[in-house]
């Protein structure tokens, strides 16, 4: 835990759990509004576009707006992508769904101003939000899972996450679906209804301590994670269920209150770099509900690289006591 800040963190954790909660607002709203069968046969990306800056202007201008002391975010998009005249129904529909959620009164130029926020350049021992707007953006267009991943960085190390999963069940045995994870380091993680208020309860990963017991999650996308080397992995730790497929950090969600057990992400290039909104928020989530999250040589993650995870490769993450066993059969299967 990092000492040489004056964070208030709990206070910080409170504003990434609103931020992260009003920006699922606008993405299932443009969902409603734009995805439909027709724009998955065009293979059309651009409803997700328009919620992925969407949704980083409502995250930037609510983390402003509560007073965040944090000002500084690296987040996936950038509003350059907007302002020029080819943009401008882009523009448009983007300006319109952020009023939905912010004002009416919000100005052009005021959403760009926040889309530009996340615009930060990252530097070593620097402390910063990094947000991935819409996780998973091929689930989003599919309409299965995705995810608004907001964390805190300082000084390489993840500080406070909050992981809001629209279509992951609530888990408080309704059928509701959105859920809201968040977690402050050393301060344990919790769940809560995404779209509605409800408890907030204390979440734990699995306690399954029999690799063969355990069910993993991997990526729907096959270029994201190597599905025939998790197949060998699984069969060496003789599990034979299937794994659960799921796109997102949702997978981290899926992971930190028990769903799964073990997560692998196996680099399919050996040029791929990680990116930190990929993992941040996911990775504390885990952690402070008690597993362990390592890349596939078992290093931790370390994020004071920049904008990547230039160190490690790939991830694995698992409720802990069985970490020791999927990294011997990750070791044996990557060779
Ligand atoms: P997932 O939904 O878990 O499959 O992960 C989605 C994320 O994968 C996206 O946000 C991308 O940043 C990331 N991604 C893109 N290409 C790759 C790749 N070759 N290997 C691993 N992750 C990737
Ligand atoms: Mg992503």
């Amino acid at each position: 835990m990092p000492s040489d800040h004056s964070l208030d963190l709990q206070a910080e954790l409170t504003r990434a759990r609103a931020a992260v909660r009003a920006a699922a607002l606008v993405t299932r709203a443009v969902q409603a509004d734009l995805v439909h069968a027709s724009t998955l046969e065009k293979s059309d990306k651009s409803p997700v576009t328009v919620a992925d800056f969407a949704s980083q202007a409502v995250v930037a201008a609510t983390l402003s707006r509560l007073g965040s002391a944090v000002t500084a975010m690296v987040g996936e998009e950038d509003a350059a992508d907007l302002r020029g005249d080819e943009a401008s129904v882009r523009r448009s529909q983007v300006v319109a769904h952020a009023r939905g959620v912010l004002g009416a009164e919000l100005s052009e130029d005021e959403v760009l101003g926040f889309i530009d926020v996340g615009g930060h350049a990252p530097r070593p021992g620097g402390t910063y939000w990094t947000l991935d707007p819409i996780d998973g953006t091929k689930g989003f267009l599919r309409s299965e899972q995705y995810a608004i991943a907001l964390a805190l960085i300082h000084d390489g190390q993840v500080i406070v996450g909050a992981l809001g999963c629209p279509r992951l069940p609530v888990g408080d045995g309704s059928d509701d679906e959105g859920v809201l994870m968040s977690a402050v380091r050393g301060g344990g993680a919790s769940a809560e209804p995404l779209f509605r208020t409800g408890e907030l309860r204390v979440i734990r990963v699995s306690d399954v301590q029999d690799p063969a017991k355990a069910r993993f999650c991997e990526s729907v996308e096959s270029g994201h994670s190597d599905q025939d080397q998790s197949v060998q992995i699984a069969t060496a730790l003789g599990i034979t269920t299937p794994g659960l497929r799921m796109d997102s950090q949702a997978k981290y969600a899926g992971l930190a209150r028990g769903d799964a057990s073990i997560y692998l992400r196996l680099p399919t290039r050996k040029d791929y770099q990680e990116k930190i909104w990929d993992h941040a928020a996911g990775l504390i989530v885990v952690e402070e509900a008690g597993g362990r999250v390592t890349d596939v040589r078992g290093a931790d993650l370390d994020f004071s690289h920049g904008k990547t995870l230039a160190g490690n490769s790939g991830v694995i993450a698992t409720n802990g006591p069985i970490h020791a066993a999927v990294l011997a059969a990750v070791t044996k299967v990557l060779g």
